[in-house]
């Protein structure tokens, strides 16, 4: 009836082989498929289930709001006390909503040429900030050359204004502001890369995209769509930019900030958000924009998102890392655990993964055995090794156990399906 049977692309089980399951509920850490199967969750939508599924608050905030209508296309109060939620625990003085992350980046890409009256777009190969056509670009032949379609379907001419970059490299940001720094519109990033597995930036990287987009009057974006709010309460920008007194220009949000709904966010300076329609010439819009079940429904999450929430995921995730490190040692299995605040990812291969190129050498063979054994044994892991493994408040002890408890079997599936394809 759908293409693939699935209405997002990675859904589809097409990287580790076998069938999707079809989830009819979920509680806590749990997902239980329509067959009668639990599974210990470690995908958590993608993101966005901080709190975990069906946090009784958050069912209750949203029963309330539900019962006042779905949808008015005004101003609500629930949408201003969620743009003040992001203010305070971000940079950016001022935000925008929109109902994905896709719309977020694209509309402040959009801002960006808009502010700055230029067109180029640079990213990192690796980094994924929803299927913008801009962002959906593959490098050109040769450093700092302008992009080509990364997809069927985008044009010559659109991919032609993004210059893709190998991600963590100095150099080649030097080069291509030298080569084009005139014609720079912004830069945009993942805050702490979590769209190829989790890559974290070297010490400093992030300042230094900053500061050389200050010099060439670019403007920075970083896109938190996944990172906010979940790498730290601060999200990425927690890890570095709250540390060493910088910030980014652009911010955008998304996952966490929408508590399970279709809302994101873009939001940055004062000055460059203020070219925003109705206030400024740059347009954009959208009917269920702020959509007062999704922002009662964020708003509610956010609130509840303690400091103690992110120390339970930290201590949790500090456990099934280092787990899944020794069962895969233990095995030989060749692997790398890479974290950015609670975000963390396993790779199958030797680390440091420092950028796409090393995150493609990963046997993902292994990965396919591995995330099926782990799944007969009730884990749900994401259905390919190119993404960040997610927990939330809601993984306690059994869950983590059950999780521990299939790891080292899943390794040793590894290990044979790695030597298999040897
Ligand atoms: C998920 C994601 C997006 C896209 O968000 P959608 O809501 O799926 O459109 C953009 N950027 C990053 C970093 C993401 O992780």
């Amino acid at each position: 009836m759908t293409p693939g049977g699935v209405n997002s692309p990675v859904r589809a089980f097409s990287a580790v082989g076998g069938t999707p399951r079809f989830i009819r509920s979920a509680r806590g850490a749990w997902l239980s498929d329509v067959d009668g199967n639990d599974y210990v969750d470690l995908i958590c939508s993608w993101g966005p289930m901080l709190l975990g599924h069906a946090h009784p608050d958050v069912q209750a905030a949203i029963a309330e709001a539900v019962s006042r209508g779905t949808s008015y296309g005004t101003p609500t109060e629930a949408e201003v006390e969620l743009a003040e939620e992001i203010v305070a625990r971000t940079p950016v003085d001022r935000v925008r909503f929109v109902s994905s992350g896709t719309e977020a980046t694209m509309s402040a890409i959009r801002l960006a040429r808009g502010f700055t009256g230029r067109d180029l777009v640079i990213k990192f190969a690796g980094c994924y900030h929803g299927h913008v056509d801009a962002l959906l670009a593959s490098a050109g032949s040769g450093l700092a050359t302008l992009g080509v379609p990364g997809t069927p379907g985008v044009s010559a001419s659109t991919a032609g204004e993004t210059i893709v970059l190998p991600y963590n490299d100095r150099e080649a940001i030097t080069r291509a502001f030298a080569e084009h720094g005139s014609r720079i519109a912004c830069l945009i990033t993942e805050a702490t890369p979590g769209n190829m597995g989790v890559v974290p930036p070297t010490a400093g990287f992030n300042a230094f995209l900053a500061q050389t987009c200050r010099d060439h009057g670019a403007l920075f974006i970083s896109d938190e769509v996944m990172t906010g709010f979940r790498a730290t309460r601060e999200g990425g920008w927690g890890l570095d930019g709250a540390v060493e007194g910088w910030r980014p220009d652009l911010m955008t949000f998304g996952k966490v900030m929408g508590g399970g709904f279709p809302a994101a966010a873009f939001g940055g300076r004062r000055d460059v958000m203020s070219r925003l329609s109705p206030e400024g010439p740059v347009y954009q819009a959208g009917t269920l924009s702020g959509n007062p079940i999704a922002t009662t429904a964020g708003l509610a999450t956010l609130r509840l998102a303690t400091d103690d929430v992110y120390s339970h995921i930290d201590a949790v995730a500090t456990t099934i890392k280092q787990a899944a490190g020794d069962a895969l040692s233990a095995a030989g299995v060749p692997h790398a655990v890479q974290a950015a605040g609670t975000m963390f990812s396993v790779f199958f291969a030797e680390g440091p993964v420092r950028d796409f190129a090393d995150a493609s050498a990963q046997d993902t063979a292994a990965y396919a055995a591995f995330f099926h054994a782990m799944l007969d044994a009730g884990v749900y892991l994401p259905p390919s090794a190119y993404e960040a493994w997610f927990l939330s408040a809601a993984h306690d002890d059994r869950a983590v156990q059950t999780v521990l408890d299939a790891l080292p079997g899943a390794a040793r599936a590894a290990a044979a399906a790695s030597s298999e394809g040897r």
